[in-house]
């Protein structure tokens, strides 16, 4: 998963950039990077958070009316420094484009690419992406918002997967999105400029009003003189990934017109009416944070139960998800969660989390609670059974790391060592989002075509990209 965000307006963009890229930066942690237009290309990306890759002075030399930037967090596990975006072209004119999402026939267009003689410099989509733009755009007699629309419907026609893009020519600012809309991207104005970013969030901080969502398969193009074109380039199939509503996006965002916050209220709203036939009896509700939060309060407030914090986070340490390996996960647990003892110990515990991926993590947080002297231990999760990988950006990668793709519930629950365990169930996910949803890493419908060929040798691949990984460390 990557944060986007692009603007173009009559000010310097680069400081509302990199603000928006700051309030992104929950969707990467591992790069940064922005282009911007002003008479020339310039270009900043390197490894590391925002406030670390940008800087006053740095921003300064970022120029122009028109730009875009980028955070990144490695889907396959690499962490290549040419890797990090955007990237640009200047044949035939100056493009360049900032990509969140995951292509799954990366590789058989990159090998037709290459027999066209094509060179690639890295081994990421959003290069193969360009290029294939590039490409088509170099058909095409003019470099307006026409000739854009013509060339990125012929591209459409050929990618499979996710893709949220925003781009920019030397004179305009361009955004399009998959015909599913599996990742977010948002349109917002304020006087004499336009934004558009992966989340609410990035526009609101940046003092954008938020317009609209980018449509499934729609393609926006903004020139200088701010005139904003829309085509509907492929037929709308919308399969928007839950996951932003369970885990990524920001509480403060409101993706595809649902409120993150609200969401997460829901699935523990859900997750109560689940609570009720149980007929288990617990002292406190606790979350483990962040993320699970506002469910854990909603499922406390609807049961009539205490709730309270039961950990206290490192706000310094990452996302334990985003680390790309286990061992960097094991390390940064402990660092980062602390039992509040007085609020745990002696007390039943109905502990609420989003989703439970491989189990490790859960196992230890269990075992924290009853260290601190937790009585009991009933663990909720406001995420169904995980048991297929993602293809779309999200880095739950192979079968073999999932640990309900082989587990019972039962089974799972003496591995973690909960009391019980409670799954949310699909219609309670569903309904608490209430939108058209991809779910495919829960039941395996996957909403683009993935055959059982295409599925191995991206099993195959992203195990080895976890060796290359490794060794490249
Ligand atoms: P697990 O018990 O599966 O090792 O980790 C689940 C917990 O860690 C949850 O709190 C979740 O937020 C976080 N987490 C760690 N790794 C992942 C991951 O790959 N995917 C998801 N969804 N959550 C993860
Ligand atoms: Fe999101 Fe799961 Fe679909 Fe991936 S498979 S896009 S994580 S819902």
């Amino acid at each position: 998963m990557c944060g986007i965000i692009g603007i173009i307006g009559e000010h310097e963009v680069s400081g509302d950039i990199c603000n928006g890229l700051l309030s992104l930066q929950h969707r990467g942690q591992d790069a940064a990077g922005m282009t911007t237009f002003g008479g020339e290309l310039h270009i900043i990306k390197d490894s590391g958070l925002v406030n670390t890759v940008f800087s006053k002075e740095n921003l300064k030399k970022l120029e122009g009316n028109l730009g875009i930037g980028h955070v990144r967090y490695p889907t396959c596990g690499t962490v290549l420094k040419g890797d990090s975006q955007p990237f640009y072209t200047d044949r035939p004119t100056l493009i360049s484009i900032a990509q969140n999402g995951n292509i799954v026939n990366y590789k058989e267009l990159k090998e037709q690419m290459k027999n066209n003689k094509e060179i690639f410099d890295t081994r990421s989509d959003g290069e193969l992406i360009l290029k294939m733009l590039a490409g088509e755009v170099s058909k095409e007699k003019t470099y307006d918002a026409d000739s854009f629309f013509n060339a990125t419907k012929r591209i459409m026609e050929k990618l499979n997967g996710s893709y949220s893009i925003v781009g920019m020519t030397g004179k305009a600012l361009f955004a399009f999105r998959d015909p599913y809309a599996l990742r977010p991207l948002i349109l917002g104005k304020k006087a004499g400029s336009y934004a558009i970013a992966s989340e609410t969030v990035a526009l609101e901080t940046t003092g954008y009003k938020v317009e609209r969502d980018i449509q499934a398969g729609e393609m926006i193009f903004i020139d200088k003189s701010l005139q904003v074109k829309s085509r509907i380039l492929k037929e709308a199939k919308p399969a928007h990934c839950m996951f932003e509503w369970v885990y990524f996006a920001r509480p403060d965002s409101v993706l595809d017109k649902v409120g993150v916050y609200e969401a997460r209220l829901n699935l523990g709203r859900e997750l109560a009416k689940l609570w009720k036939d149980k007929g288990i009896q617990v002292d406190v509700v606790i979350p483990v944070p962040d993320t699970a939060r506002p469910s854990a309060v909603a499922f406390a407030e609807e049961l009539g139960l205490k709730y309270t914090e039961g950990f206290i986070k490192n706000r310094y340490i990452q996302r334990t998800f985003i680390m790309a390996s286990q061992d960097k996960r094991d390390g940064a647990m402990k660092l980062k969660l602390n039992p509040l003892i007085k609020e745990v110990k002696g007390r039943r515990i109905a502990l609420i989390d989003d989703s439970l991926v491989r189990g490790t993590t859960s196992r230890k947080i269990i075992q924290m609670l009853r260290d601190a002297g937790a009585k009991e231990v009933h663990f909720l999760l406001t995420c169904p059974p995980i048991r297929s990988p993602c293809f779309y950006g999200i880095d739950m990668s192979t079968k073999k790391e999932l640990i309900a793709v082989d587990h019972s519930v039962e089974e799972i629950r003496k591995v973690i060592n909960a009391d019980s365990l409670t799954y949310q169930t699909m219609d309670g996910l569903k309904k608490a989002i209430g939108l058209p949803l991809c779910t495919a890493c829960l039941d395996g419908k996957y909403p683009t075509n993935i055959s059982e060929q295409t599925m191995a040798c991206f099993e195959k691949q992203r195990e080895d990209e976890k060796q290359f990984h490794w060794s490249a460390l």
